[in-house]
């Protein structure tokens, strides 16, 4: 897997999580991703699942 092209497409139409750099389709996920990530410092992976990456 080309990690490199998959993510120059990724950042035009996707929503990324600043506190763990995931990024996700729907803007109301990184959000909440990113709520998680500053509380619990960790992932959540019922929200980490939903992330473009690990699609
Ligand atoms: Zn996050």
């Amino acid at each position: 897997m080309d990690h490199k092209n998959h993510n120059e497409k990724v950042e035009e139409e996707s929503h990324k999580c600043p506190e763990c750099g995931l990024h996700y389709k729907e803007k109301t996920q990184a959000k909440k991703c990113e709520t998680w990530c500053k509380e619990h410092h960790g992932c959540n992976l019922e929200i980490t699942n939903q992330a473009i990456e690990n699609k």
